[in-house]
């Protein structure tokens, strides 16, 4: 547990706002929407009036960490609301986003909001201007990790966890476990402190497993298999690749958080390196990168897929390939990253 994070000002700007909006990033994973919902759980039982936003829909099996009475706003559902809630805000909460164009078209919105702006996340080289306060740390496995630290600072809590509500701690491990992948990846000494904190708070850290990682449908198994089979390995650059096209995802009755973890799995082959799945969207092809060890594929993300993140976890997109060069693009791509060299499309 890091006891050292400077959450005065932090305190000061929560303790003078009476509205507050808290933002994850675009496309939510189970950080976003923990770190979210722990932090608006944390803030409504100090009297706030809360607004969790996200910037766009997110996965069903994340709902039970919906604040009860007060569900997440979701931006592209609702916008209007949205916007209302950000000008009336007296503070704004960005979490688990390391630049502002992370929340897409909500961006503009919040740079116009009067409030002080405050960014709490866990990603390299987080953009600092928009912020009247930036709580950046990349020691930490997750967002909901440092939002716990964070928490325990708190003069209302003082590193007494069982001043946080059950739904808050359930929200925060939720974040832990999602961004490790079940604790096996981006794990730091204090992760697991943090974590057997809040299993002794009293969270059911079974059901919180099954929530999140055992409630997909058959379909959606069965269309694992058939990424699996079709896996396309480059035994030279120790990576391999998966590809999902819209046929498959309509063939298989896709819903949002279906290709969640696909990109894992190759990691499993002894000698793979560097795993990618390429899905395609109606608007772009969405990129994740997986890698083992110090292969920085935020490096990759950046370079070639406009896109970022973590050493070992990036995502980007592509809007100018065409579906059907996909595969081909993407090979050149690690050639020429592997290599050093110029990409030429
Ligand atoms: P995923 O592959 O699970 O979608 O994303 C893995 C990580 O990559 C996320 O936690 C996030 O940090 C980063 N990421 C994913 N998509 C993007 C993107 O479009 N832009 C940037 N900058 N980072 C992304
Ligand atoms: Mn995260």
């Amino acid at each position: 547990m890091n006891n050292n994070i400077p959450t005065e000002s932090l305190e000061r700007l929560i303790s003078s706002a009476d509205s507050i909006v808290i933002i994850g990033h675009f496309n939510p994973d189970g950080d976003s929407i923990g770190s979210i919902t722990g932090m608006y759980q944390y803030l409504a039982g100090r009297g706030k009036n809360v607004c969790a936003i996200s910037p766009s829909s997110y996965p069903d099996f994340l709902s039970f960490l919906n604040p009860k009475g007060n569900p997440i706003l979701v931006y592209t559902e609702n916008k209007d609301a949205v916007q209302k809630a950000l000008d009336s805000a007296d503070l704004i909460i960005c979490q688990d986003l390391n630049r502002l164009s992370r929340t897409e078209q909500m961006a503009e919105g919040i740079k116009r909001a009067k409030a002080p702006k405050v960014l709490i996340d866990h990603h390299p080289n987080p953009e600092r201007e928009w912020f009247d306060v930036v709580i950046s740390d990349t020691e930490v496995s997750s967002t909901c990790e440092l939002v716990f630290d964070i928490l325990m600072t708190m003069p209302d809590v003082a590193g007494d966890t069982s001043k946080l509500s059950l739904e808050c701690a359930t929200s925060l491990y939720s974040g832990l476990l999602t961004d490790t992948n079940n604790y096996s990846n981006s794990l730091f000494p204090d992760t697991l402190t943090v974590a057997s904190a809040l299993m002794a708070r009293g969270i059911d850290s079974k059901q919180i497993y099954y929530n999140l990682f055992c409630s997909y449908s058959e379909s959606r198994m069965r269309l694992m298999g058939k990424m699996l089979d079709n896996m396309i390995i480059i035994p030279e650059y120790k990576t391999a690749y998966m590809l999902l096209s819209l046929e498959d995802k309509a063939a298989f009755n896709f819903k949002d958080g279906d290709s969640e973890g696909f990109v894992n799995l190759p990691l499993a082959i002894d000698g793979i390196e560097i795993t990618a799945l390429l899905a395609q969207t109606p608007d772009f092809i969405r990129v994740s990168l997986r890698s083992k060890g110090d292969i920085n594929v935020n490096d990759l993300a950046h370079s070639y897929f406009n896109g970022g993140g973590h050493v070992n976890a990036s995502g980007g997109r592509l809007f100018d390939v065409p579906w059907s060069e996909v595969g081909s693009y993407f090979e050149n791509a690690l050639a020429c990253w592997k290599k050093g060299t110029t990409f030429v499309k």
